[in-house]
């Protein structure tokens, strides 16, 4: 999150001072068959912030005026950090896995995104099953109203309509497969996974369907903030500081961290 210091030449919908978001789509062309469809998340020229273009660990950073996101007032902006990113994306993995108001929704994986998207389907009245291994993930999703927790050797005690994956194992696709309904959905919220094993056509017969999902769209990170804010999400975070980050990351690799770690410059 940041705030406008100075306008490059011709911006005309920013003004210095206003409140903005910088997502994980930086930008895209503009012009290829996918932005001009509006899946710039698809765009083959997309540049990603901390991927491409510097600034995701910075206390300045040059932006494209298209893609900055206008932020909530009300939110500090350690809890705004994490809904540009984990939040933005659990909530196109939410469309993606196709669950409607009132379904059963399987997350696997508790991290910084399932943490933010469980409360955006409890508010579509579904009822969350989470799948982690560590306890104290587990903890935080009960605490956040998951009605079952677990692990994925464990079975749920009802088929599943849909589940995300968020965690990047391949293995855990035919063994989600399994707990889902016919007619079902698994999406899979990874930018790398594992390989998927060899797996029996029985589990995505009964037309299920399994789909990824890559990155966002600008207008997910429109209407996702609108509503995070309309239903006060509530992020659960860790902080650290800039020197701090190498620590950051290695306790994100390690699960250590419940719900975002959040770097302050
Ligand atoms: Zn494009």
């Amino acid at each position: 999150m940041a705030i406008i210091e100075e306008l490059g030449d011709g911006i005309e919908d920013w003004q210095v001072g206003d409140r903005v978001g910088v997502p994980w789509l930086y930008r895209a062309c503009g012009s290829c068959d996918h932005c001009t469809r509006k899946d710039e998340n698809l765009c083959d020229q997309a540049q990603f912030t901390g991927f491409h273009v510097d600034g995701g660990y910075a206390e300045f950073m040059v932006a494209d005026a298209r893609y900055v996101l206008p932020l909530p007032d009300e939110l500090l902006d350690e809890e705004v950090a994490p809904l540009l990113c984990a939040g933005i994306i659990g909530y196109r993995s939410l469309h993606k896995s196709d669950v409607q108001p009132g379904e059963r929704l399987g997350l696997v994986g508790f991290g910084a995104s399932a943490h933010i998207a469980i409360q955006l389907a409890h508010f579509w009245g579904c009822e969350v099953y989470v799948f982690t291994r560590s306890e104290s993930h587990r903890q935080l999703a009960k605490d956040l109203g998951a009605v079952w927790v677990g692990g994925s050797e464990d079975q749920a005690p009802e088929a599943l309509d849909r589940a995300i994956l968020f965690a990047p194992v391949g293995d855990l696709v035919p063994v989600m497969l399994e707990k889902i309904r016919p007619g079902g959905t698994l999406a899979i919220n990874a930018i790398h996974l594992s390989p998927i094993p060899e797996m029996e056509y029985r589990l995505i017969y009964g037309e299920r369907t399994l789909r990824s999902v890559a990155n966002a769209t600008y207008q997910d990170g429109v209407e996702f903030l609108r509503l995070a804010n309309e239903i006060q999400v509530k992020v659960t975070t860790r902080k650290y500081a800039l020197e701090e980050a190498n620590q950051a990351l290695n306790d994100l690799k390690n699960s250590r961290i419940d719900g975002a770690g959040v770097l302050l410059p």
